[in-house]
């Protein structure tokens, strides 16, 4: 079975792509929502219907409670869907129960059979806490298995995704992803996040992506397991992950947590339901909070699956707009821990320089101290490094109309980057960043001019500088129409 993946458009370390499996595709970044093989709360035609077209389910499970009829049938049959399916080698349960009879032969043996599209080899998830030595052997029994599978089953139709391992051990993150590359894989899922999130230490799991997105190539998708919360998922997808999996639709729903896109409710407290999702629209939170557990669970659920896509959509669009950044620091004013994770990100600026548009139709926000390590400013910042050049013994700073002048170099200023050649003035981003004045807090112009050796560097008094925009001018010096100086909505 062929698997491409083919990217579309960029944004930071996001990306929007298509994933092409067993002649069917799916739009990343996607998210699978995890279903139990033997009873689905939410039928799986419904799922379709909500326009999820992929669905994660344990393997292990099915071939413990219902063997027999899946070989006969095959797992789209048995389940009822004919999206795509991805199985998970249901290592966790194999350990679990000690069940020594099952290898990596009987796990993959079983998933090729039953049809599954893309399917984890048999791996041990390292889990956190953990200690150095066991977080090693779980890379290692991981690894070994993966590279067994695919050498002897490689040529089945089944795609096979191979698991990365080592928890919150960088080195040993990036030894196993580098090892699965070596080996083969086209596929990567990312394993351990889980108990990571639970104590909300997100800071470690942006290291944790990113000493996996730097090990694998960049056009390489990457799965991450058992992602499915709305606040941090636009922050994965930041950094490079292109799809998820995830209960915690229902596992939320049966505690009544109620998911918004900006953080999770608990029912029992809520007098309203902020959403008109077809389950909100038809109910009240009252009504929801007297219903039966089953059938409150089944709402719940239905609510939370609707607004995990909405976030998905969100990234798309996000990407699409060229404006991943923001998003991802507006999820992070939720919580304290998120905003730590955000500043993280931040850390890694220059690695998200890789899939940032080098011009965008957006203008630039400056709202916090953070932004100003946006990739956008240090692309900007190395176009300008080339272009300031001294060629007359004047400097005048300039804004608006007055920038044809004569008898002198002339420059404008950025909020950020400080004094640039008036000439790139139509150039992304030097006129299309605005700054909240708080943070504006570019380097004293006069100083960066005289210290390039200028005799004398004038500029307009203050109070009389207008933004450097002028319709005239824009037109004829917009280097493509993407170029374009529209001011930042
Ligand atoms: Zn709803």
């Amino acid at each position: 079975m062929g698997f491409t993946f083919e990217v579309k458009e960029t944004d930071l370390l996001g990306r929007v792509g298509e994933i092409g499996v067993g002649g069917k595709t799916l739009e990343t970044p996607y998210m699978f929502p995890v279903i139990h093989p033997v009873s689905q709360l939410i039928p799986t035609q419904e799922l379709a219907s909500m326009g999820y077209r992929g669905l994660m389910t344990n393997s292990y499970i099915i071939r413990s409670r219902r063997m027999e009829e899946a070989l006969d049938k095959g797992i789209h049959s048995l389940l009822g869907y004919d999206g795509v399916f991805i199985t998970d080698s249901g290592g966790y349960q194999v350990l679990e129960y000690g069940d020594l009879e099952i290898g990596y032969r009987e796990v993959a043996e079983f998933q090729a059979r039953i049809g599954s599209e893309l399917a984890v080899t048999l791996d041990r998830p390292t889990g956190y806490p953990q200690s150095r030595p066991v977080a090693k052997s779980t890379v290692d029994y991981s690894f070994q298995n993966a590279k067994a599978t695919l050498e002897e089953y490689g040529d089945r139709k089944t795609v096979w995704v191979g698991p990365i391992q080592g928890g919150l051990y960088g080195d040993l993150v990036r030894k196993s992803a580098k090892a699965l590359v070596g080996a083969g894989f086209g596929f990567l899922a990312l394993g351990s996040p889980v108990q990571v999130m639970e104590n909300y230490m997100f800071s470690d799991l942006v290291d944790m992506i990113m000493a996996a997105r730097r090990a694998i190539p960049y056009s390489t998708p990457l799965h991450l397991f058992g992602a499915g919360h709305p606040l941090t998922m636009p922050l994965a997808v930041a950094l490079g992950c292109d799809t998820f999996d995830s209960a915690s639709y229902v596992l939320f729903a049966r505690s009544g947590r109620y998911m918004t896109r900006s953080g999770v409710l608990t029912l029992q407290s809520m007098k309203y339901l902020p959403c008109s999702c077809p389950a909100c629209a038809a109910t009240s939170a009252r009504e929801l909070t007297e219903m039966e557990h089953r059938e409150r669970t089944r709402v719940l659920s239905l609510h939370n699956l609707h607004v995990l896509r909405e976030e998905i959509e969100a990234c798309k669009e996000a990407i699409s707009e060229g404006r991943l950044w923001d998003l991802v620091e507006e999820k992070s004013m939720a919580h304290p821990r998120l905003r730590d994770a955000f500043a993280r990100m931040a850390r890694y600026s220059k690695d998200l320089e890789v899939g940032t548009p080098a011009i965008k139709d957006r203008g630039l926000f400056v709202r916090s101290t953070l932004d100003l390590l946006r990739p956008e400013f240090a692309i900007a910042k190395e176009k300008l490094a080339g272009a300031m050049k001294k060629s007359s013994k004047a400097a005048m700073i300039v804004q608006g109309e007055g920038a044809e002048t004569e008898g002198g170099d002339a420059y404008g200023v950025h909020p950020v980057l400080g004094p640039y050649p008036a000439e790139l003035r139509f150039q992304y981003p030097f006129s299309q960043t605005e700054a909240a004045q708080a943070q504006n807090v570019p380097p004293d112009p006069k100083k960066v001019l005289k210290a390039m050796g200028y005799d004398r560097v004038t500029a307009p008094p203050s109070g009389q500088r207008k933004p450097a925009r002028s319709r005239r001018t824009r037109r004829a010096a917009s280097p493509s129409p993407r170029a374009s100086s529209a001011p930042p909505r």
